[in-house]
């Protein structure tokens, strides 16, 4: 049980007052909002630098809690850092304020155009929720808060119990760089409780929209609060999924089978499977090559041993997942890896004879179904029945002149069904850019339209504003003629740079 402690206004307290955050941030917002690109995209700079300063205990904590590798927790520290960054150069760059102007046509016939000027203005406080699996990437300064804050809105965390001193030392390292800002202490808030206190977070009224990243489970949960508060408010859950893998014939007559085998039983078992974007579904086609790509998966797997998962209770659910999914109707075992101690239950791969096998939530771990088909038209509607998910990889061999086909025609089934469509690769491991997407239709996410990784983020949380016929005096400076921070505007329809 995570003991209850908050870090408001700079100061830390024993008890998880979610109500003092609240009004702190909901005071601060007021001086936030107002903040230039320059200020901010400073302030977000030097949360990074003074994460970086506190790198050695913060990795040190991370490492203890999550049991993840140095070496893994010193690349998320990279992440981070690189996060807050970019997300430093987007504020300045100010494309994100989305500025449209459509000036007065005062003589238009037959009835005159007012002046209208359009930005996107922050929505207010968010509440952040991160996940076990990243301690650092997807947590206490992680995409979530990094967005938010880039947009203009103070920040409340609900620290996970998961990983509870990482987030404390996070916590410490934004609430100094607020302090180094001369920011409103409430721009940045922590609080450490349980489920209840997670609750009570995403009713109080101050809280505008919240960031969770997590479990289906715990983000439906916060979505159906959200609802139904008197004021509802957007809830951008990244939850999970099962990310389908569909190889194609060509592909698989031509691969190199044991390097191919291998590189899946590798994105598979990486970070003990703990991915949202872990490849839990391959579609196979039936025949020898399938067969023997299963034959080398299968010794692949089976030299993989567990390692530790992030706790006890998330080791216990996936032994009990790959239970179930071993015992379904016409599923046999293809491999499974060793034991790797309590707490790092075995990999394992099953295959199903079953077209129609009901494989729907993730099992959180390196569990993988591998579903064979015959003919594309056979897995398509199996494809269109599937959930919504974060990614799609396919196999295709670009030179395959019936792999092309097969692909043209798959593309836009699965464009429908994920937030990200990638060639030839695996989807562990997402790049954070500009272009990316980490986001995709329900359940895989609560809201299809945005990605949770990436500089397009920043669009959660906030919303547009237009201004008719205000006086050039009283305009924000976004909107202003003179366009004082060199921002590229849609200027009567045209984009001008
Ligand atoms: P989790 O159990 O859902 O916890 C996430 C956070 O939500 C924690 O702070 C948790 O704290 C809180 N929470 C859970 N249920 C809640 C409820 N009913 N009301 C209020 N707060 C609640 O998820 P996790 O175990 O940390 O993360 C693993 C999961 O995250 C996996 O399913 C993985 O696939 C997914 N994931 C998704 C992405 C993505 O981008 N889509 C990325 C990484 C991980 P309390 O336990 O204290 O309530």
């Amino acid at each position: 049980m995570t003991e209850a402690t908050s870090i408001i206004a700079g100061t830390e307290q024993p008890t998880a007052d979610v109500a003092a955050a609240c009004a702190a941030a909901a005071e601060a917002f007021a001086t936030y909002r107002t903040t230039t690109p320059d200020q901010r995209a400073d302030f977000l700079e030097t949360v990074a630098a003074e994460i970086e300063a506190d790198k050695e205990p913060i990795i040190e904590a991370a490492v203890r809690e999550s049991g993840l590798p140095e070496a893994r927790i010193t690349g998320e520290v990279g992440r981070t850092t690189g996060q807050l960054r970019m997300f430093a150069r987007v504020v300045r760059q100010g494309d994100h304020l989305g500025v449209r102007i459509d000036p007065a046509m005062p003589d238009r016939e037959p009835l005159p155009r007012p002046d209208i000027r359009q930005r996107m203005v922050p929505l207010g406080p968010v509440a952040v929720f991160g996940a076990s699996n990243f301690p650092l990437a997807f947590s206490t300064a992680g995409g979530d808060t990094a967005s938010a804050l880039a947009a203009g809105c103070p920040v409340v965390v609900k620290g996970h119990p998961a990983h509870p001193v990482t987030g404390t030392l996070v916590a410490r390292a934004i609430v100094r760089a607020v302090e180094q800002a001369g920011l409103p202490a409430g721009v940045f808030s922590f609080v450490l409780g349980g489920t209840e206190t997670g609750q009570e977070l995403v009713r109080d009224p101050r809280i505008t929209a919240v960031g969770f990243t997590g479990s289906r489970r715990g983000g439906l949960a916060i979505a159906q609060t959200a609802a139904e508060r008197p004021v509802p408010i957007p809830v951008s859950a990244e939850m999970s999924a099962i990310n389908p893998v569909v190889v194609l014939p060509g592909a698989l007559e031509r691969a190199d089978i044991d390097a191919l085998a291998t590189a899946y039983v590798g994105s598979l078992t990486l970070g003990a499977g703990q991915f949202c974007t872990n490849p839990g579904l391959m579609f196979l086609p039936a025949g020898e090559a399938g067969d023997a790509f299963l034959r080398a998966a299968g010794a692949a797997v089976a030299e993989a041993t567990g390692q530790q998962m992030l706790t006890p209770e998330i080791a216990e659910a996936y032994r009990s997942g790959a239970a179930t999914l071993r015992e379904l109707d016409g599923v046999r075992v293809v491999g499974q890896g060793n034991e790797g101690g309590e707490n790092a239950p075995a990999p394992q791969v099953v295959e199903s004879s079953v077209l129609e096998v009901p494989v729907t939530d993730e099992v959180f771990g390196s569990a993988g179904v591998v579903v064979r088909y015959d003919a594309l038209e056979d897995l398509l509607p199996r494809l269109r029945g599937l959930e919504g998910q974060l990614t799609a990889t396919v196999h295709a061999d670009a030179d395959d002149d019936g792999d092309v086909e097969l692909a043209r025609e798959l593309l836009p089934v699965l464009e429908e069904k994920v937030g990200r469509i990638l060639f030839n690769g695996w989807p562990t491991g997402v790049e954070v850019g500009h272009a990316m997407v980490h986001g995709g239709p329900y359940p895989a996410t609560s809201d299809a339209r945005t990605t949770s990784v990436g500089s397009l983020a920043i669009e959660r949380f906030q919303r547009p504003v237009a201004y008719q016929d205000v006086p050039e005096a009283l305009l924000p400076d976004a909107v202003r003629d003179a366009n004082p921070w060199g921002l590229t505007r849609r200027v009567d329809g045209t984009l001008e740079t």
